[in-house]
């Protein structure tokens, strides 16, 4: 096979760097671009340190339309994966601006690089946060999209304007058309079984993985159990979680399959990447507490605004089209995690 150059937006961050372990080792050069926005470069040489692997690396905005075509021109690459975004919800209500023009407006200069480059080989971050509010529990491809925040909108519309520049290759038929992936995360949480690698978030954590973590090594006095009078089974809210190595795993998948069926013709398909299955906060703090013998501190404090009592992915398509499926157990998510946070209690810092 010949070597190919895949180009990482945002790949210093949480789930990019777990991304460049796995393409590295997958054999990919890998050409990383981020602003450090939300990172730390040690990130980098810890993926670099793991993989015994070098990887080139810019620090550069996604948005700085002339540096983007530098690289282009630099490393020739032929495939982008692109995680490089804005991802807290709260702060998308607060400044929606930001995130429109790093999330969306970032999309277009990108796919404007690449398509002037005719690097036509596209993997991008969407979000199980693009469905709306329906009674289905179990999220399919089809169901329809309505994102409910300015976060979820923005990959909203991301996802229209892949889908629209597929669509317009259809028409003019060029010689290389896109051939884009849409991968729809549920919950990535866990870390590299390494300890090297993890998530490591900016002041206090917004999701649950890391609070909890947080909690149990002491940096947090307490975990707010955010609603017990959801109509589930002990009435916490239930999602589908996913082992971060599982879920990079699927990028490479992507990858490989840009080479079958369903993307011979130009195409842009949406995937959801989850395991299936969800599990409730009270089962997650369960878990924490039996794989690290910690006790989470934990009260039950008022529903969150804007949280859906139950979803989880329906992920037959990805096992269909891209021959993928999650792997790892909560066990192996749980312990992954505490592995991590246990090993770098302040993070890359
Ligand atoms: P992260 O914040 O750890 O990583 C994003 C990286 O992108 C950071 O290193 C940041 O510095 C960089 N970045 C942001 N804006 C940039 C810009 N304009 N130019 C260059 N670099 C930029 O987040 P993550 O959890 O690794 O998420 C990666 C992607 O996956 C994001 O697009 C996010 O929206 C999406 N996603 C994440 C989750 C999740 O729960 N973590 C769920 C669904 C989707
Ligand atoms: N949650 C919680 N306390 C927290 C953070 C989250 O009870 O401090 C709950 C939240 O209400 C949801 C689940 O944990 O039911 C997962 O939330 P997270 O923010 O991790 O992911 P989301 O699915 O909201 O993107």
């Amino acid at each position: 096979m010949a070597i190919h150059t895949v180009l990482v937006t945002g790949g210093a961050g949480y789930i990019g760097s777990h991304a460049c372990v796995e393409l590295l080792e997958a054999g990919f050069n890998v050409v990383v671009v981020d602003n450090l926005s939300n990172s730390n470069p040690e990130s980098l040489a810890r993926v670099q340190k793991l993989t015994g692997k070098s990887l080139a690396f810019y620090e550069v905005d996604i948005r700085d339309k002339q540096s983007l075509s530098d690289i282009f021109v630099k490393e020739m690459p032929d495939t982008v994966v692109h995680f490089a975004g804005l991802k807290a919800v709260g702060e998308s209500c607060e400044q929606p601006h930001l995130y429109y023009h790093n999330n969306v407006f970032g999309t277009l200069v990108l796919t404007e690089v690449m398509q002037a480059h005719q690097v036509k080989q596209l993997v991008f971050s969407s979000s199980a946060t693009v469905y709306g509010i329906t009674d289905k529990t179990q999220y399919s491809e089809d169901l329809p999209i309505g994102a409910i925040n300015p976060y979820g909108r923005s990959k909203a519309m991301v996802e229209d304007i892949l889908r629209d520049l597929a669509e317009a290759d259809k028409i003019a038929k060029p010689d290389k058309p896109w051939k884009i992936a849409l991968l729809r995360y549920f919950n990535p949480i866990g870390a590299h079984e390494s300890g090297l690698i993890g998530e490591d978030p900016n002041g206090t954590p917004n999701n649950l993985m890391p609070y909890v973590a947080q909690v149990a090594i002491g940096k947090l006095p307490q975990l707010s159990v955010f609603g017990d009078d959801y109509p589930t089974h002990d009435g916490t809210g239930i999602r589908d979680y996913i082992h971060v190595i599982d879920l990079v795993k699927g990028h490479i998948k992507a990858i490989h399959a840009f080479n079958n069926a369903h993307f011979v013709e130009g195409n842009c398909k949406a995937y959801n990447l989850g395991a299936g299955r969800g599990y409730s906060v009270l089962e997650i703090i369960k878990k924490f507490e039996e794989v690290t013998g910690k006790t989470i501190n934990y009260k039950i404090a008022p529903r969150r605004p804007g949280d859906l009592a139950e979803y989880f992915a329906n992920p037959e398509l990805a096992l269909q089209e891209l021959n993928w499926k999650v792997e790892k157990t909560l066990h192996d998510m749980v312990a992954d995690t505490w592995n991590w946070q246990s090993k770098n209690p302040q993070g890359y810092r």
